[in-house]
């Protein structure tokens, strides 16, 4: 059987090796380092936001993050539904609960209207959330604008969870601007990738700071580690940052690559009657992280699921959209405001391979593999 085609796997760009060699012979193998120096800078330009640690994972960022703003029990964070649990998980870290809000149709984002619906009710209980993370969906920005006009009179941070979405652009702007805290990830999957890795950025550079301290086990500059208060360790290693450093420098072409492939995918398979492409909203430029599908069985003829099993059945990784945060059991309870929408996407959505090294050849299997579900074309 030809080799499997995973969702999105790694794609190393060449440099990473020699710049991890570097690390090795530096001997700054142990977790801080020019590497891990030279990756934040490199990062910070890039998405323009002045301040940045490099961190273990983006679950970690964002828990700095809620620690940081004093969230705790009793208080509440509002979240995306239709995210990876990687996103809000880190609420419960912290004790408070989370409020999960549904997306909209037109950009599969936290749907703003509800958000500034639960906020106006919010107030009028006397109890606002502590914080709003929104998830940039597939590497499709918020729009940020418009979050931040209905967050600041209650003065409420959004913490962006841009963890898909670096190398987008919501006018001119890099994913994360404008944010009070922004966090990205460099998960095996991602666009770009540190084996595992997330990175924290923010124009407070106290915040920043803060973070940088806590993540290494909250250490006082005495020669014996004086401890006032109780840290983690989630910083990222040196060698991590050198394979970083080499994946920042290909990031540009990943975007580009990931683009032609969702117009690969999409001049192949938009034909097909009952499948239609995840919207991009005019005011921004998604990554397209991951191309997805909707698929309405009717139309089509077959449902997302038998999609997946036949490109299952020929060694190829594809995956249903996630499944939304008020649907997972380990949040049965929790307050959810609207769900109907990321339900159906659920339902109806699936993430075709997406990796920035398939070939054409690749690409040609996959969409024959597609084609051949629909009843009408195979007639
Ligand atoms: C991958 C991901 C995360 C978590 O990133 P890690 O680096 O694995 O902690 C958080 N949010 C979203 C939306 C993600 O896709």
């Amino acid at each position: 059987m030809a080799d499997r085609i995973f969702l999105s796997p790694p794609h190393m760009g060449g440099d990473e090796a020699v710049l991890v060699q570097e690390a090795f012979a530096s001997n700054y193998i142990a977790p801080v380092g020019p590497m891990l120096t030279a990756f934040e800078e490199g990062f910070a330009a890039y998405v323009g936001i002045p301040h940045c640690v490099a961190l273990a994972s983006c679950t970690a960022a964002t828990h700095l993050v809620l620690r940081e703003l004093g969230v705790g029990p009793g208080d509440e964070v509002i979240g995306s539904s239709l995210t990876f649990i990687g996103s809000i998980s880190p609420v419960t870290f912290v004790g408070a609960r989370v409020v999960l809000i549904d997306c909209d149709r037109s950009s599969w984002n936290m749907d703003l209207d509800l958000l500034a619906e639960e906020l106006e009710r919010a107030a009028r209980r006397g109890k606002l959330p502590k914080a709003v993370i929104p998830t940039d969906l597939y590497g499709q920005c918020i729009d940020m604008d418009r979050i931040l006009e209905i967050c600041a009179p209650y003065e409420i941070p959004v913490i962006s969870d841009a963890a898909e979405a670096l190398g987008a652009c919501y006018k001119g702007r890099h994913a994360g601007q404008g944010a009070y805290a922004s966090v990205y990830s460099f998960n095996g999957n991602k666009i770009i990738t540190t084996s595992g890795g997330g990175m924290l950025a923010s124009e407070d550079a106290e915040l920043v700071r803060r973070a940088r301290y806590l993540s290494t086990q909250a250490r006082q500059p005495a020669p014996h580690y004086e401890h006032t208060e109780i840290g983690y360790n989630y910083r990222l290693s040196n060698i991590c940052a050198a394979i970083g450093r080499g994946q920042l420098r290909v990031l540009d072409e990943r975007v580009t690559r990931k683009r032609e492939i969702f117009e690969i995918y999409r001049e192949r398979l938009g034909n097909l009657p009952g499948i239609q492409f995840m919207p991009e909203s005019p005011s921004t430029r998604a990554n397209r992280w991951l191309t997805v599908i909707l698929v309405d069985p009717a139309a089509f003829g077959a449902n997302r699921e038998d999609l997946r099993l036949a490109l299952e059945a020929e060694n190829i990784e594809s995956r249903p959209v996630w499944k939304p945060m008020h649907l997972q059991p380990v949040f049965h309870g929790a307050r959810a405001i609207g769900g109907a929408v990321s339900q159906e996407l659920f339902e109806r959505g699936l993430c075709l391979p997406s990796g920035t090294a398939l070939t054409t050849v690749d690409l040609d299997r996959i969409c024959t593999i597609i084609r051949s579900q629909c009843p009408s074309v195979v007639a």
